[in-house]
C-alpha cells in the first residue's frame, strides 16, 4: 500500500508540483488549500505524513502542528518562504519534523521526508543508539565517542549535547530544543552556552571546526547531525 502524504499549500504552481512529483514517487497525495480543509482530511483520512505551507489563507500552521501533536505522531514537514524564519522555529519546537526554504527542489523534499519518516518509525520501535558516519561513531548505550578508532573524551555536557543531535539524526533541533533539553527549561534563552559547547565539541570531532561535516548550523535556526 501506498504511503498517503497530506500537502497543505495554497499556492496553485507548487502544490500542482508537489503533488506530480510525490504521486510519480508513488505516493498517494492529497491536497489542501486552508487549515479547515486541512483539518477536515485529518479526521477523515488520517495521512502517513504532512507537507505543510507556513503562511496559509486562513491561519498558521502553528496551529495544525499542535492539533496534530496532540494526538498523532505523524511526521510534519514544513515548507516556508525566508521571511517566516521566526514561525519556522515555533514550528519546529510546537512538534514539526523538519523545514524546507522555498524554493526547494523536489529531491531536497523527498529526502527530507524520508528521513522524517524513518524517524517517526524508529521512535515506535527502538530509538536510535549508534551513529556512525565517515570516521566518527558515536554509541549512546556504550557512551562511548570515536574518531577514526580512537576513543574521544567529552565532558558530561557535551556528550549531552551530542546525544541529542544524535537521537535526531539529519533533523535540525532548535536552538530553544536542545537548551531545554542539555540544560533545562530555564536556560532556553542561554544560546551563548551553545555556541561555547559547540565550538568545543567541533573541535574535537571535526577535522577542520570551521568547515564542518558532521556538526551542521542551520543559521538562526540550530543545528543539525549530518548524516551523509
Ligand atoms: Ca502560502
Amino acid at each position: 500500500m501506498s504511503l498517503r502524504v497530506l500537502v497543505v499549500e495554497d499556492d496553485r504552481e507548487i502544490r500542482a508540483l508537489i503533488q506530480s512529483s510525490l504521486s510519480v514517487e508513488g505516493f498517494d497525495v492529497q491536497t489542501a488549500v486552508t487549515l479547515r480543509e486541512a483539518q477536515a482530511l485529518l479526521i477523515h483520512s488520517p495521512p502517513d505524513l504532512i507537507v505543510l505551507d507556513l503562511g496559509l489563507p486562513d491561519g498558521d500552521g502553528v496551529e495544525l502542528v499542535q492539533q496534530v501533536r496532540r494526538h498523532h505522531a505523524t511526521p510534519i514537514v514544513v515548507v516556508s518562504a525566508r521571511h517566516q524564519e521566526a514561525q519556522k522555529i515555533a514550528l519546529l519546537d510546537a512538534g514539526a519534523d523538519d523545514y524546507l526554504t522555498k524554493p526547494f527542489s523536489v529531491a531536497e523534499l523527498l529526502a527530507r521526508m524520508r528521513v522524517a519518516l524513518r524517524h517517526r518509525g524508529t521512535t515506535l520501535a527502538a530509538a536510535v543508539t549508534v551513529h556512525a558516519l565517515d570516521d566518527l561513531r558515536v554509541d549512546l548505550g556504550l557512551h562511548q565517542v570515536q574518531k577514526a578508532g580512537e576513543n574521544l573524551h567529552l565532558t558530561p555536557t557535551e556528550f549531552k549535547l551530542l546525544a541529542r543531535l544524535v537521537r535526531n539524526a539529519g533533523r535540525v533541533v532548535t536552538h530553544r530544543q536542545l537548551l531545554a533539553d542539555v540544560w533545562g527549561p530555564e536556560f532556553t534563552d542561554h544560546t551563548h552556552y551553545l555556541r561555547l559547547y559547540m565550538g568545543q565539541l567541533r573541535a574535537k570531532i571535526e577535522h577542520d571546526p570551521a568547515e564542518p561535516r558532521h556538526l551542521l548550523t542551520e543559521t538562526g535556526v540550530g543545528y543539525r547531525l549530518a548524516v551523509d
